[in-house]
């Protein structure tokens, strides 16, 4: 049985958002304390991070977005928009939420028997190259996977992102970039509001960007039908060498910020989809990076239950399947996604 690496570290707590903000130190403290309540197996490990250096995050970023994030932290924190907050140890924190990301790729990619899990914050998918926004301040699963690609000698990476908000920025990092397939499942419309269907890549990377902006209220069975007439073929087809998850738990039906219905087994069955896949096409190189999730409950239980079963354990679902239902049947979204990528 293979086993898990997760990735923690401190220094994610000191990015201070403010009590009222929903992506707060209390999310990684809730996931920290459920990890020490559940009785993990021993093929389970824990790994501490360096922050990431800056030469590596200029592999995605601008220079000026890294200045604009460090003179501001320096000067005791501000605002990035409306809703992207810099506390005075943001940016070390944000070195250390990419290094933990590099970290969980690099453990991936060297010891494919071990699946990795960064559990780190702040957030990462909605930072583009230029511009810190949506709870991001750096992209940390583009910055890993460039590393890869840059230092590793990777040559195809498939990203696959199930927060239950678009990927934009891990979008605009590889949007032409025929080293890397993105794949994103999320609610729309919904906050930042791209993500259609037709977002599809460009130049020689024409086909690799798979948007899947699925309606809100999909539960466990609609996911499941993604993943199966969608996800896991492009994957299939693209045959990547390592695969990098943009792990976001708010599309639990708990979840405060948007409508999807997911369960905790939803999102067992989607880590163990990706487990599966990585064992068929890439040795078993599987790596997740914390994004979402902003019910405290769901999102420290679904990702118990996730490392539990990536770890070969039968998971717990402590809060159950949604009440009322989920809407199941998105085939004629599926249908239309299958049409523009010649499934
Ligand atoms: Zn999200």
């Amino acid at each position: 049985m293979s086993g898990v690496a997760l990735i923690m570290h401190p220094e994610c707590l000191a990015h201070e958002t403010g009590e009222w903000h929903p992506e707060k130190p209390e999310r990684l403290q809730a996931i920290w304390d459920a990890l020490q309540a559940a009785s993990l197996p021993p093929n389970v490990s824990w790994l501490t991070p360096a922050p990431a250096t800056v030469p590596r995050i200029l592999r995605v970023h601008q220079p000026r977005l890294i200045d604009e994030i460090r003179t501001m932290a320096a000067r005791g924190g501000g605002m990035i928009g409306l809703d992207t907050v810099v506390s005075r140890r943001s940016f070390d924190a944000a070195l250390i939420a990419a290094g933990g990301t590099i970290q969980a790729v690099e453990t991936a990619w060297d010891t494919p028997d071990r699946r990795t899990f960064a559990l780190v914050r702040p957030p990462g998918h909605h930072a583009t190259p230029d511009t810190a926004m949506g709870f991001c301040l750096f992209n940390n699963v583009a910055v890993a996977t460039r590393v890869l690609l840059e230092e590793k000698g990777a040559r195809r990476v498939a990203i696959v992102d199930f927060d239950v908000h678009h990927g934009n920025g891990t979008q605009d990092a590889f949007i032409d970039d025929p080293r890397v397939l993105f794949c994103s499942l999320h609610q729309f419309p919904l906050y930042p509001g791209t993500g259609r269907a037709e977002e599809i890549g460009e130049g020689s990377a024409r086909g690799l960007t798979v948007n899947l902006p699925l309606p809100p209220g999909c539960g466990d069975v609609a996911y499941r039908a993604a993943f199966d007439r969608v996800v896991e073929p492009v994957l299939r087809r693209f045959q990547p060498e390592i695969i990098v998850a943009s792990a976001g738990f708010d599309a639990h039906w708990a979840d405060p910020l948007a409508h999807m219905r997911l369960s905790t087994s939803g999102f067992v069955e989607l880590a163990r989809s990706l487990d599966r896949l990585a064992t068929e096409l890439c040795g078993g190189r599987l790596a997740l990076s914390l994004e979402g999730g902003y019910d405290l409950g769901a999102l420290a239980s679904s990702v118990v239950a996730v490392i539990m079963a990536l770890a070969g354990e039968t998971p717990q679902d402590l809060l159950g399947p949604p009440p009322g239902g989920a809407l199941e049947n998105v085939d004629p979204l599926l249908d239309h996604v299958r049409g523009l990528h010649g499934l």
